[in-house]
């Protein structure tokens, strides 16, 4: 048997971390003593996450799952500034959603063809170059570039497709979907052919087209995880209409009703929402069909419950287009195909203040340092008042600004945290 589907992944991603300032010192022939000049560092690689449509599992992260971006490199001297991180781009298939793997939460769905940084590069470390300013005339001190941000993240593939098809093995999903697309499904005799799903886009006219999914077979006790059908049901929560395959066909000694109910119940027990999707119910191998009467009883069984039905043969191609119509008419009646809003929210970081802060006063700047107060710096986003405001308050709840007065700092100061200058004002 082929590769099983995979469609969900842990993997866990790191971006680079920032390179470090350098201390130099300008040195020329007859210059006696040069000024600062050591660069700075480069900031870490992005980790991205971009779509591939060539992808339709997530498959390729069975085997890997550690990504790590490429560090900044350290500043030089001659105010050559260390070189950035290359961004590490991660490619998924167009539908993945990526999830906290601590909380679950949502963190992105990758629907659009949106680039998503999902962590960014640490900042590069200042180079003593920064520092020389008349007053300040040695300078023996750069940064150290900050780390990259890092993150366990659950990848769920949920397919992004308008119609869904479903229905047991072999009733003729993939014939269906290569007949109304130009999608070339595996098609084949036996059960479980399908192992991956396929994407069909399906041209009604100029201005209308929708995505047909073939999802693999769903299977009696799939919703318990006894077999197969499991794994695929995901693949139709975002379908906006179901199309119901039955082989009423009778060749394979089936009976249409009894699938149909199987089906059903199969996705009621995997989620009570989808089952009450719009269905649309195709009675398929009329061209084999040996006794009318199955076709009958399937009709007689389906109308009550509202759904409408389509006897056709997607081997002969008869009655596909009336079908495809229908699916158009229906679609147009329907809400957009879902996308998943972020649910996730960045927790701010833990800070463990026992950790000693070190505070140096050199030609009236104050530079704070420290391990917590670096990854604090590394964690908020200061162009987010909010975090601004978290960063203010934690700054003060840990200590800083009372140290700070304590070694004598005074109204209208410099103070630097890692790079960040401001003024300081009771
Ligand atoms: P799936 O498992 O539901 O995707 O089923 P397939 O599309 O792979 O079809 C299973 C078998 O049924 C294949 O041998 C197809 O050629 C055959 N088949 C599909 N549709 C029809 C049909 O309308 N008439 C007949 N006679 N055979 C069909
Ligand atoms: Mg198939």
């Amino acid at each position: 048997m082929a590769a099983a589907f995979i469609d969900t992944a842990r993997i866990s991603v790191r971006a680079g971390k920032g390179g470090n300032g350098a201390v130099a010192f300008h040195r020329e022939k007859y210059v006696a003593a040069g000024g600062p000049d050591g660069g700075d560092g480069g900031a870490g690689g992005n980790i991205v996450l971009q779509v591939d449509d060539n992808m339709s599992t997530l498959m390729d992260f069975r085997y890997k799952r550690k990504y790590i971006a490429e560090n900044g490199a350290d500043g030089q001297g001659s105010r050559r500034n260390g070189r950035g991180g290359r961004p590490l781009v991660i490619r998924v298939p167009r539908g993945t959603l990526v999830r906290d793997a601590e909380s679950g939460d949502i963190i992105r769905d990758m629907s659009d063809g949106e680039p998503f940084v999902l962590c960014k590069g640490g900042r590069g470390g200042w180079g003593n170059a920064h520092f020389a300013t008349p007053t300040r005339q040695v300078p023996r001190f750069a940064k150290a570039g900050l780390e990259g941000e890092a993150h366990d993240v659950v990848l769920e593939l949920k397919l992004l497709a308008d119609v869904g098809l479903i229905g047991f093995p072999n009733v003729g999903k993939s014939t269906l979907l290569s007949v109304v697309s130009k999608a070339q499904p595996k098609i084949a005799n036996y059960h479980f052919t399908t192992l991956f799903p396929n994407l069909g886009v399906v041209y009604v006219n100029e201005e209308t087209s929708f995505v047909l999914a073939d999802i693999p077979g769903i299977i009696e006790g799939a919703s318990e995880g006894a077999g197969l059908g499991h794994d695929f049901l995901r693949h139709v929560d975002r379908c906006r209409l179901l199309v119901h395959v039955v082989d009423v066909s009778g060749s394979e000694g089936r009976d249409p009703v009894a699938d149909f109910d199987a089906i059903n119940a199969e996705l009621a027990q995997w989620s009570p929402e989808l089952v009450k999707r719009p269905q649309l119910v195709v009675a398929n191998k009329t061209d084999i069909m040996a006794d009318e009467s199955l076709l009958d009883a399937l009709r007689a069984h389906v109308a009550p419950l509202g759904y409408p039905l389509f006897a056709l043969s997607a081997a002969s191609h008869t009655g596909t287009r009336e079908l495809v119509q229908a699916i158009a008419a229906k679609l147009a009646e329907l809400p957009p195909v879902t996308v998943y809003e972020p649910t996730y929210v960045p927790k701010p970081p833990v800070i463990e203040a026992d950790e000693p802060l070190e505070i140096e006063h050199v030609d009236e700047v104050w530079y704070v340092s420290g391990k917590w107060l670096e990854h604090l710096m590394a964690n908020v986003n200061f162009s987010d008042y909010e975090s601004r405001m978290f960063f203010d308050k934690a700054l003060r709840d840990n200590g800083v600004f009372r140290r700070l007065e304590e070694q004598g700092v005074t109204d209208g100061d410099t103070v630097d945290l890692y790079g960040l200058q401001f003024e300081y004002q009771k």
